[in-house]
């Protein structure tokens, strides 16, 4: 190690800063990790840079000191032993969509996946080989030709990455499971710069870890999934004015989680913001169900009767390819808006819940802000709480509230709405939240979120990263205090 990395490590010592800062490395260091790199290095210097450190949510706005836009597995070795190297505070960035901003970090250092991208499908064995840097729409183009899809989300600009590594919540959820319980095999590198590859014969352990845990455990350079028969889903959204949320709540609660397992449907408080929908609907506040059906089509209408017997304001469903519905809200929710985010997991949907429900949806702030409730029930229900970190199979429902608009002026107002919105829900809740849904909520609510996994995660997370390497994430602690 460098003399001068060591006087770092000892002023950092002394004075308890816990990180250097890239600013203060010597610049022959950096030109030795540069040759080291055949994708590309972006400094707060180059005109690159303010694009560079964008994500998602506008309301994040971190100054990296040095973003390493990885291409290939070499590339991101070399970046996690520069940071180790150089006690640099090291963020990993996948599609960067998350709330927190958790694919940045100030100062440090972001070794940026966005260059890492394939997908290969291989129809005999209905797999699929993924990028660590993919998102779920090049997933879904690359599958839909030959039939399949891989259960996601409902964004198709969401990262596979960090949406994998939490969870996966999503349109396939009731009939195939959550993202992670497809997930068959992920190379890695690990925080003492080893690579791996985990599966359930090989490092079990990570493995489990991996599939809810976040990013703690190291950076995933590929994903191999199960895929699934699915090419053209019946769905889309039905409309209840929001003096009817209760009601429909109610009649949903009983209806989801007895329906056949093809039919996915998670209920939102929102306005219509405009087109594409009908005039007669903008800007006003609605309890809406968004539908998506992947049984025999034949038997869709049939299947859809009660639904429609509910005498929805406005229907809007049918047939559509698979990554059309994936990709239904993306252009409502272009990047660049302002996101504020509270989570939960719910078991019920009581007379107390709904009417909250109906309060706050009747006080949605902005056009964007809004509400979802995903089932948790079918074949995502039916592994145990502790055969995967993600705790809450028994839940009914990972819920989400989001404060949203393009305006940085309005951040106050959606984020003073979601969070009274949370609070009037929360002693309702099963407890914890699903943690790709949180912000910044800190370790207690990741530890709920975890509840009896916690304990096991910390010592997976000390046996693999035990200085706390990968931190900017839903942090699990090496040390259980
Ligand atoms: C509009 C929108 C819709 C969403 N819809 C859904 C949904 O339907 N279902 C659902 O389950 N979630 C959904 N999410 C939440 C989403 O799962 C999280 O925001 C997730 O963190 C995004 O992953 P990312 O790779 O895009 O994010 P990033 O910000 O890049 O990363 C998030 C975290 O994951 C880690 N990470 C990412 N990639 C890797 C990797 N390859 N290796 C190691 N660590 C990695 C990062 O270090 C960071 O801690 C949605 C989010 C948004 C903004």
């Amino acid at each position: 190690m460098h003399f001068y990395v060591y006087l770092h490590l000892w002023r950092n010592k002394r004075y308890n800063i816990m990180f250097n800062s890239v600013k203060d490395l010597e610049a022959s260091l950096i030109e030795n990790f540069a040759s080291e790199i055949r994708g590309e290095l972006v400094f707060p210097r180059d005109a690159t840079y303010d694009n560079a450190r964008k994500v998602y949510n506008a309301m994040i706005d971190k100054h990296p000191g040095m973003i390493v836009k990885c291409v290939d597995v070499a590339d991101v070795i070399n970046a996690v032993n520069f940071g180790r190297e150089n006690n640099l505070l090291v963020a990993v960035r996948g599609g960067g969509h998350n709330g927190g901003g958790l694919g940045l970090c100030d100062d440090g250092l972001v070794i940026d996946l966005s260059g890492i991208k394939f997908v290969r499908v291989n129809t005999s064995e209905k797999t699929v080989r993924v990028g660590g840097g993919n998102v779920w729409g090049e997933v879904d183009h690359a599958t839909h030709p030959f039939g399949l899809a891989v259960p996601a989300g409902i964004i198709s600009s969401t990262g596979v990455g960090g949406l994998t590594l939490g969870g996966g919540v999503g349109h396939l959820s009731r009939k195939y499971g959550l993202t992670i319980d497809n997930l068959l095999e992920a190379d890695m590198v690990l925080a003492d710069g080893s690579f791996v590859t985990v599966s359930a014969n090989q490092h079990a352990d990570l493995f489990w870890a991996i599939r809810g845990g976040g990013g703690n455990f190291g950076v995933v350079t590929s994903f191999k999934f199960k895929a699934h028969d699915v090419k053209t889903v019946f769905g889309g959204p039905t409309l209840w004015p929001i003096e009817k949320a209760e009601e429909v709540m109610e009649w949903y609660h009983e209806f989801i989680h007895n329906a056949t397992e093809d039919l996915n449907g998670f209920i939102t408080t929102m306005i219509i913001p405009g087109a594409p929908f009908p005039e007669h609907l903008h800007n006003k506040q609605f309890c809406g169900i968004i539908w998506c059906y992947v049984g025999d089509l034949e038997k869709a209408e049939e299947i859809f009767k009660p639904i429609l017997a509910m005498n929805p304001l406005f229907e809007h469903v049918g047939q559509m390819p698979y990554p059309s519905i994936q990709s239904l809200f993306d252009g409502l929710l272009p990047p660049g808006l302002q996101w504020y985010w509270r989570a939960d997991f719910f078991s019920e949907l009581g007379p107390e819940v709904r009417a909250q429900h109906l309060k706050f949806g009747s006080n949605i702030p902005t056009p964007l802000s809004q509400m979802h409730l995903y089932p948790i029930s079918g074949a995502a229900s039916r592994p145990g709480n502790e055969d995967t970190p993600w705790a809450y199979r028994d839940a009914k429902y990972a819920g989400v509230i989001v404060g949203v608009d393009p305006a940085p002026e309005n951040a106050e107002k959606i984020t003073d709405w979601c969070k009274k919105y949370w609070e009037a829900l929360h002693p309702y809740s099963s407890g914890g939240a699903y943690s790709n849904f949180m912000m910044d909520e800190g370790p207690d609510r990741v530890k709920a979120s975890y509840k009896n996994n916690y304990d096991r995660l910390t010592k997976i997370k000390r046996r693999y990263d035990p200085n706390n390497f990968f931190s900017v994430n839903q942090n699990i602690k090496p040390k259980n205090n």
